[in-house]
């Protein structure tokens, strides 16, 4: 598919009190349609709220998933998707202090939530009734600005570009806090089954956390890249008759935790086998279906399941940090935001190898 131009007819009125007020953005118009390369109006500051000049915006399924009306909740078109972006702050509304012109943040998948339900009084801001999600319930980082909620961004360390950081602020912290879910501990072994965007940043947390890896997929490739991330058993699905089995008899009896990153129901099914008595299989990949729940294995052998969606402030702090301690590093590649629907075009296949972001350098 050929890159889109920029719709020159569609722009908005400008302002002439400022220096500019449009901005490309890729816009959703309708669910199942490609994105439309527009002329946007630049988003008013309101009290409370500051404006992020992007710099890089990483682009993650749920992009796609929302762009094509998936879930049960749906975004309302038209709306701009991407919810890994990172820039630096242009302006804040009244009465805001966290955060001052030229800091530079992310604007998560978490894009604000309520700050007083039981779920944020308990550190659980993730699942409150009250969130807000960025590219999805508002307007996301597919676009030169992105309005956000102070409260909620993330605090990009120096020493961190912001092309490395983008992928950190969804792949990252949803990895990070799916480990954490896991409750294994150091010198315990963790299986990460699916080892592409997500996969390869938790083998690098795992290792990090003090874990033990193994590593599960059904591509050599992504195996051979798991050893060098540092993965002491990896297990391919495909080839073997029974990856539970292999990875029972290669850990001593399981791993303590399993981390299911692969959007497939197969990989949900081998992970709870793969699980050690009395460990915890963690589930942050979201493929359609019905979960096929091996009922009998989970009772008799005292196994936790359990979903993790993204993560708190907290995690996302914890999140950043390893990268800049130079132990996790997403595997990038660059694109204009022009290529915007080539890169989901390529995604839908999983044509993908490492984490593509936007860069908004590049036009
Ligand atoms: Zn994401
Ligand atoms: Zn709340």
């Amino acid at each position: 598919m050929a890159a889109l131009t920029f719709d020159p007819t569609v722009v908005a009125t400008p302002n002439p009190s400022r220096f500019k007020r449009t901005m490309h953005a890729a816009v959703v118009e309708a669910f199942g349609h490609p994105l439309v390369l527009r002329e946007v109006e630049i988003p008013t500051v309101g009290p409370g709220q500051i404006l992020i000049k992007t710099e890089a915006c990483g682009v993650c399924h749920t992009d796609l998933h929302a762009a094509d009306g998936d879930w049960p909740l749906k975004p309302v078109p038209p709306f701009i998707p991407g919810h890994e972006a990172i820039g630096m702050v242009t302006e804040v509304g009244a009465g805001v202090s966290l955060v001052k012109v030229g800091d530079r943040v992310g604007v998560p998948w978490l894009y604000s939530a309520c700050g007083h339900c039981e779920y944020c009084l308990s550190a659980w801001e993730t699942v409150c009734p009250g969130a807000q999600f960025g590219g999805y319930t508002r307007n996301g980082g597919f676009a030169e600005y992105v309005l956000a909620d102070p409260k909620y961004v993330a605090h990009i360390p120096a020493g961190l570009r912001p092309d490395e950081a983008a992928p950190l602020i969804c792949a990252g912290v949803t990895t990070y806090k799916g480990l954490k879910e896991t409750g294994a501990r150091p010198g315990e072994w963790v299986t990460i089954s699916g080892c592409g965007g997500l996969g390869h940043l938790a083998i690098q947390y795992a290792i990090a956390m003090g874990l033990r890896v193994c590593a599960v997929d059904i591509d050599d490739a992504k195996l051979a890249h798991a050893t060098a991330l540092g993965a002491e058993l990896v297990v391919n699905a495909r080839t073997v008759p029974d990856a539970g089995a292999a990875v029972k008899a290669g850990t001593g009896g399981g791993t303590h935790g399993v981390l299911i990153t692969a959007p497939s129901l197969i990989a949900f099914k081998q992970g709870v086998a793969m699980v050690r008595k009395h460990g915890t299989c963690v589930l942050v990949g979201l493929p359609a279906g019905d979960f096929p729940f091996p009922l009998f294995d989970v009772v008799a052998n005292c196994i936790t399941v359990r979903g993790s969606f993204v993560g708190t402030r907290k995690d996302m702090a914890e999140a950043l940090q390893f990268a800049v301690d130079g132990k996790v590093k997403a595997d990038i590649e660059l694109q204009p935001l022009s290529a915007i629907n080539d890169v989901f075009a390529r995604l839908h296949h999983g044509d993908v190898a490492a984490r593509v972001v936007i860069d908004f350098r590049k036009h």
